[in-house]
């Protein structure tokens, strides 16, 4: 069954909720002309507020971490947008020779062996991409949601990150219904494996399919205490952690 006949579905205050992340994403392109970045993971959460950008042709430019250990049915979204909406997508990946020594010395499946080393996995693919991604920005775009884990229960709209940018979340109160019905609505393109069960998706050695009743964010780094179940992106003292 597909992830729209499983989780599209209108509920109460939904045009006022789009109507408010619209308002919130036109905030972000007037307060910060040419300096606000939407950073994508490429999930369908981002694939709504991408739809918004481009169908409002807002001034906020597109960009995703390519960790080289994305599924392939991620990557594919990245011609997929360009091509439905005319728009370049920035694509950030791992300095080659960092990935390189890592792998050398920790291996392969480095990530599954510590904490430690799962967080220095990350902190090379994508931390270090991301400070690229946000070096001449001062303000940038997620997906976060309050509903998509207890630690990101007070998710506000805009929130300063720890080196003082502004970050925008447009579907703060947006519940996983909501996102489904807008996608529903607009056919916005989204990934193939959202339809098997993945409703969390990042690189392909941390990430796999959940079962019915299962948290929504159980899927990602499943070997690891709830805790420590941040990449660090959206951590505070994020770019420092790793
Ligand atoms: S999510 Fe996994 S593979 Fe991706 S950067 Fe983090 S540890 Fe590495």
């Amino acid at each position: 069954m597909s992830a729209i006949a499983l989780y599209a579905r209108e509920t109460a205050g939904f045009d006022e909720r789009v109507a408010n992340a619209l308002a919130v994403l036109r905030q972000a392109a007037e307060a910060h002309p040419g300096r606000v970045v939407q950073a994508t993971s490429l999930g369908a959460e981002d694939m709504v507020i991408t739809d918004l950008i481009a169908r409002h042709r807002l001034p906020i430019a597109i960009g995703t971490l390519q960790t080289g250990q994305l599924h392939a049915e991620t990557v594919a979204l990245i011609p997929a947008i360009e091509s439905r909406y005319g728009v370049g997508v920035e694509v950030y990946e791992p300095v080659n020779e960092a990935v390189v020594t890592f792998v050398r010395k920790n291996g392969e499946r480095a990530m599954y062996d510590s904490i430690e080393l799962r967080k220095n996995c990350c902190g090379i693919r994508k931390l270090e991409p991301l400070s690229r991604m946000l070096k001449e920005r001062d303000a940038w775009v997620t997906g976060m949601r309050r509903e998509q884990s207890n630690d990101r229960g007070t998710v506000a709209f805009s929130e300063l990150d720890d080196k003082g940018r502004t970050k925008f979340n447009p579907l703060a109160n947006w519940s996983w219904a909501d996102v489904w019905q807008y996608i529903q609505l607009h056919d916005v393109p989204y990934n193939a494996l959202h339809d098997q069960f993945f409703p969390s998706i990042g690189c392909a050695p941390c990430t796999r399919a959940i079962a019915v009743g299962e948290d929504f964010r159980s899927g990602r780094w499943w070997w690891e205490a709830e805790g420590a179940k941040e990449c660090g992106l959206h951590v505070h003292g994020a770019e420092d952690q790793a």
